[in-house]
């Protein structure tokens, strides 16, 4: 059963680089060993309203913004590969996508491997918390890398490209926080907070299947399905960490009582090729 009625969008989940690190960073109860992340991008394209991407994962830009200390450090502690049939600009060619054609960045939050890309678009709306991009932009030098943001990643014209997700009308959905992006209800922004200020997710429903992208409220498809929060380890890196818990606790929940829904988290293989698997 679906959360509630959608009109149908077209949607691809695409690779764009990875970073290592260890599992039990991302889940406690994981192994020392070190695995890989790789940072997805969601394309969704709807007939009248055109193309929408969640998230641009990594760029050549990131590999610029922390070729120096201090943001050296944020690539030193996880290392970043991006192989060149991974770069979003030649995934976009190959479906089709002109940088041009993307209308709006629903941008889950402002960490580095998630906005990697914002810079090859810079027509595009930019859709975000409010606190989010806020937060973002107060933060400079070594207190911005400690927070995993990258300043150099962020256009310099966001506030007037930026559209507050808080300035759509409100559409909540199976108890979430949530506002429609396009008018029809086929995108809806879901509030998933602790992770990051303004932290964001997007249902939405095509070939027939209802799919929840909830960023980083979950690192992994283990996180939410077991409930096994990121390690203390990871503490620092999230904003809140109760809340943290808490929507992953809520993420469990929604994933109990809707078989059917499909959670992607941003990093999990094991999502990409379930999604994969049915489309
Ligand atoms: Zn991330």
């Amino acid at each position: 059963m679906l959360l509630t009625d959608q009109p149908e969008v077209t949607f691809h989940w695409l690779r764009v680089g990875h970073c290592k690190g260890p599992e039990a960073m991302a889940r406690q109860g994981g192994r020392l060993r070190l695995i890989e992340f790789p940072s997805y991008v969601g394309a969704l394209h709807h007939p009248r309203h055109g193309w929408t991407l969640f998230d641009t994962g990594y760029s050549q830009h990131f590999f610029d913004a922390t070729r120096r200390l201090p943001e050296w450090l944020y690539r030193s502690t996880l290392p970043v590969t991006l192989p060149e049939a991974e770069h979003l600009p030649r995934q976009l060619a190959a479906l089709d996508i002109d940088p041009a054609d993307v209308r709006r960045i629903v941008v889950s939050h402002f960490h580095g491997d998630h906005v990697g890309g914002l810079l090859d678009h810079p027509r595009a709306r930019i859709v975000a918390g409010a606190s989010g991009a806020e937060h973002a932009l107060s933060l400079r030098g070594l207190t911005a890398t400690r927070h995993a943001i990258l300043p150099a990643l962020l256009p310099d014209d966001l506030r007037e490209r930026l559209d507050p997700v808080e300035s759509f009308a409100r559409a909540d959905v199976a108890g979430l926080t949530a506002w429609d992006l396009l008018g029809d209800r086929s995108l809806l922004a879901v509030d998933l907070p602790g992770h990051m200020p303004g932290h964001l997710g997007l249902l939405f429903t095509s070939g027939g299947r209802q799919v929840l992208l909830v960023g980083d409220a979950a690192w992994t498809t283990r996180s939410y399905k077991d409930l096994k929060p990121p390690s203390r380890l990871a503490k620092n890196v999230m904003h809140d960490w109760p809340t943290t818990l808490s929507t992953l606790a809520a993420l469990h929940a929604l994933d109990a009582a809707h078989p059917d829904l499909l959670i992607l988290p941003a990093h999990c293989p094991e999502g990409h090729a379930a999604w994969y698997a049915g489309a």
